[in-house]
């Protein structure tokens, strides 16, 4: 059995990952600082090491306590939005924390880590589908804070032997299809749930951020990939590592506009989604849709959520049985 690290265990994507890790039998340590994750995120039985990565001393720590087979790096700052505003904090925050994290990897021998990247730092490609060889140019500091790390941990392949598969997210979306974990925010600024908030009345009405993109209804797509089937690209990469670091897109290859996200919650739920039309927002490419060719004839991982209604069903699904997220009492479960 082996045993793995997950940062950010206690996040969106990161309890995910825990769950996929935990359903085929490793051993899970979550490392998280709780600042936007969630105790309850986390199984029973898994231990959370609450340590800021910014802490060097209390890092080591959890390597001195516990041998890992591989390190899977999802704690971040991750709002482009935010960003935009405070741009510095993201790249201190993302970049230091992961580089501290790397070097208290290489220091305890540990060979593999994953690191979750991002669509982001494509910036606004001129081709779609979006390949692994477009060039990274991001154009905005969460995407920039990204791409730095991906440099970083490309050195430290050939200085140290750190294996690296660095996984360029597109729109995570959904929950966990057994109802396990879900998405909890706060704020909530992502659309799925944003939407679905406002449909519940527990939100105001999500603003549409603009509508005059260059895209078919003016509204940006997004590639939204179930968060269940990116966590179990997170699995199907490790082999990998073997020969040598990689780097991989991650999506289902098909573009979605806001207002067709929309409409499938409106189908999906059967309830109207209350909305009103705003300003861009700043940092927001038109069209970020993935080619996870290499990704699919490499480790054959294959999509099993990959519609959008299908994406939305366990989104509406987790919120119905959560309305109040994670901080509902019956939590931690599963
Ligand atoms: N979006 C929107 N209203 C919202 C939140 C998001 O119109 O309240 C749009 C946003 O402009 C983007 C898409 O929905 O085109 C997905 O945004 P999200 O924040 O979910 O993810 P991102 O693409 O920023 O990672």
């Amino acid at each position: 059995m082996a045993r793995y690290l997950v940062t950010g265990g206690a996040g969106y994507v990161g309890s995910h990952v825990v769950l996929a890790l935990r359903d085929r039998g490793d051993e899970v340590v979550v490392l998280d600082n709780i600042s936007t994750g969630h105790r309850a995120a986390v199984p029973k039985g898994v231990p959370i090491a609450e340590v800021d990565l910014a802490d060097q001393r209390q890092v080591g720590e959890v390597f001195a306590a516990w041998h890992f087979d591989a390190v899977f790096h999802m704690a971040a700052l991750s709002l482009v939005g935010d960003s935009m505003k405070r741009p510095l904090h993201y790249i201190r925050t993302n970049v230091n924390n992961s580089v501290i994290l790397a070097e208290a990897a290489i220091k305890a021998g540990v060979k593999r880590l994953v690191f979750s990247s991002t669509a982001a730092i494509f910036g606004v490609p001129r081709v779609t589908p979006i390949g692994e060889n477009t060039p990274a140019e991001p154009v905005n500091p969460y995407g920039e804070s990204k791409l730095m790390v991906e440099q970083a941990l490309a050195w430290a392949d050939g200085a140290n032997g750190l294996r690296t598969a660095c996984l360029r997210y597109f729109n995570a979306a959904g929950a966990d299809p057994l109802g396990r974990a879900g998405e909890d925010h706060m704020p909530e600024t992502h659309l799925i749930p944003r939407a679905i908030l406002g449909a519940l009345g527990r939100a105001e009405p999500v603003s549409i951020f603009g509508t005059d993109y260059d895209t078919p209804d003016g509204t940006p797509l997004r590639d939204y990939v179930h968060v269940t089937d990116l966590a179990a690209a997170h699995l199907a990469v490790l082999p990998r590592l073997e020969e040598g670091s990689v780097a991989y897109n991650i999506g289902n290859g098909t573009g979605y506009s806001v207002k067709d996200v929309l409409a499938a919650i409106e189908r999906v739920s059967g309830r109207p989604v209350p909305h009103s039309y705003g300003p861009r927002r700043e940092g927001d490419p038109p069209s970020l849709v993935a080619s996870s060719e290499r990704l699919r004839a490499e480790t054959g991982w294959r999509p099993a959520h990959d519609t959008l209604d299908e994406i939305v069903r366990t989104a509406w699904a987790w919120h119905m049985a959560h309305p109040e997220g994670y901080a509902a009492p019956m939590r931690g479960a599963a």
